[in-house]
C-alpha cells in the first residue's frame, strides 16, 4: 500500500523527546523556548509564540489583531475548516471568497469586492504550502485599513519574492501536524514582527499569567503572578519542542526532497491535455506539502472512480480541498457565497501520495497507474 503521507521522523527526534522526558521538565520551558528562537530566525521572523496548534494559533491571531463580535473577515472557503472556524470562534463572520483556480489560493479581486463597512481582516491561506498573492493583500489591506493575518499551516519552508512564509506579516500562523512538512505531533507556531503582539500573544496562550512557570521556577526571591485578563491553555509542550527543534534542522532538506517528487510528477503529467498541474507563479516558491491536480473538462474519467480505481492498485489518494460553505457547520450561515471556482476545484481535483522517503519506484507505480487508467478510460471512450 503507497500512503497519501508520511511524517519524516528518525532517531535523532526520538532521542530528543527522550532526553526531553528525563529532564524532568515535560511541559512549555526550555526547549519550547529554544524552538521559538530558531524558528524565529528560520523563517525571518523577529518573535515567534509556540502553542498547542494552528487552529489555536489562529484563535489567538484573531483575538490580537482585535477582531471581536459583528466583525467581518475574508477568508477562502477552500481550506481546511479550521480557517473559517478560527473567525467564529471570536463571534466574527467569516465572508468567503474565491479561489484563483491555477494555485487554489484566495483571489485578490474577488476579495476587494467583498469588503464593507464590517470588514476587519482578511485572512489568506498559503493552501498546500503554495504561497498566496502577499504583495495583493497587503496593498488591499493598507487601502482599506485591514489587518493581515496569513493561515500558513502548510506552508513551513515555502518563500515568497526571496522571503520565507513568516517574514511577510505581523500574524502568521503554522502548523505541526503529521499531515504537514514537519511535525510535533500536534503543534502550532504563530510569527510575528511587532512586540506588542508578541506580548500579548505569550499570556493568551497561558491563562494571561503575568509570570510564567519557568521565570517563577527560577526566581531567586518570591514572585506571585496576576491573570491579567482571560487567556486559554493553548502551550506547546517542551517533548514537542524537542522534536520540532530536530525537525526544523532538516526542513530545507525535506523541502528540496518533496520538490523533487513534485517534479517527477509534473514531467509525468505534463502532456496529459485534461491534467492541470500546480503551478508556481513568479516569486512563489512551494514546499509542496499536497502534491494536488485538478481534471479538466474533456478528463473521459471521473475523480471518484479514478480514486476508487487507484485504491484498488494499493493507491491511497485524498479528495483536493474542502469548501467550508458546503460543511454542515456552515449551514446555517447566511450563504454569501457562490463560489464556483471553489466548488469545481473540490470536485474535480485529487492529491497524490507524497512523503520522505518515497521510492522511485513507488513515484513510477503511481504515475503508471494513473495514467494505465487514464488512457484505458480515453480508449473505451473512442471506440
Ligand atoms: C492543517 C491546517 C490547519 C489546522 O492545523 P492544526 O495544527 O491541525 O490545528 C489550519 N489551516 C489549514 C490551511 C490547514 O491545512
Amino acid at each position: 500500500m503507497i500512503a497519501i503521507a508520511k511524517p519524516y521522523l528518525t532517531d535523532a527526534e526520538a532521542q530528543a523527546a527522550y532526553d526531553t522526558i528525563l529532564t524532568g521538565w515535560v511541559t512549555q520551558g526550555p526547549r519550547v523556548e529554544e524552538f521559538e528562537k530558531k524558528f524565529a530566525l528560520y523563517a525571518g521572523a523577529k518573535y515567534a509564540v509556540a502553542v498547542s496548534n494552528c487552529t489555536t494559533a489562529l484563535h489567538l491571531a484573531m483575538i490580537v489583531a482585535g477582531i471581536g463580535e459583528g466583525d467581518e473577515v475574508l477568508c477562502p472557503s477552500l481550506s481546511y475548516i479550521a480557517t473559517a472556524n478560527a473567525v467564529r470562534y471570536v463571534g466574527a463572520k467569516p465572508i468567503f471568497v474565491d479561489v484563483e483556480y491555477d494555485t487554489y489560493n484566495i483571489d485578490p479581486i474577488d476579495a476587494e469586492k467583498k469588503i464593507t463597512p464590517k470588514t476587519k481582516a482578511i485572512l489568506i491561506v498559503h493552501q498546500m504550502g503554495m504561497p498566496a498573492n502577499i504583495n495583493a493583500f497587503r496593498i488591499l489591506c493598507d487601502k482599506y485599513k485591514l489587518k493581515l493575518i496569513e493561515d500558513a499551516a502548510c506552508a513551513a519552508g515555502s518563500s515568497y519574492k526571496g522571503d520565507r512564509i513568516g517574514a511577510n506579516s505581523s500574524l502568521v500562523c503554522f502548523s505541526f501536524h503529521p499531515r504537514k512538512v514537519i511535525t510535533t505531533g500536534e503543534g502550532g507556531m504563530i510569527t510575528t514582527d511587532r512586540e506588542d503582539y508578541y506580548q500579548r500573544l505569550k499570556l493568551l496562550r497561558q491563562h494571561g499569567m503575568s509570570v510564567n512557570d519557568r521565570v517563577r521556577h527560577e526566581a531567586k526571591d518570591l514572585i506571585f503572578e496576576d491573570h491579567v485578563e482571560v487567556g486559554y491553555n493553548y502551550r506547546m509542550t517542551d517533548i514537542q519542542a524537542a522534536v520540532g527543534i530536530k525537525q526544523l534542522e532538516k526542513l530545507d532538506w525535506i523541502v528540496d526532497e518533496r520538490r523533487k517528487i513534485a517534479a517527477s510528477y509534473n514531467k509525468a503529467f505534463k502532456n496529459v491535455p485534461f491534467i492541470q498541474l500546480p503551478i508556481e507563479k513568479k516569486g512563489c516558491f512551494s514546499n509542496y506539502q499536497s502534491y494536488c491536480i485538478y481534471l479538466k473538462d474533456g478528463c473521459p474519467i471521473d475523480r471518484n472512480t479514478l480514486m476508487q480505481g487507484l485504491l484498488d492498485c494499493g493507491i491511497a489518494t485524498r479528495r483536493g480541498i474542502m469548501t467550508s460553505h458546503r460543511e454542515t457547520a456552515y449551514k446555517d450561515q447566511p450563504t454569501n457565497a457562490t463560489l464556483p471556482v471553489s466548488e469545481s476545484l473540490q470536485d474535480n481535483s485529487i492529491i497524490l501520495p507524497l512523503y520522505i522517503p518515497m521510492q522511485v519506484r513507488d513515484i513510477q507505480f503511481v504515475i503508471d497507474a494513473f495514467l494505465g487508467m487514464v488512457h484505458k478510460k480515453l480508449q473505451e471512450v473512442l471506440v
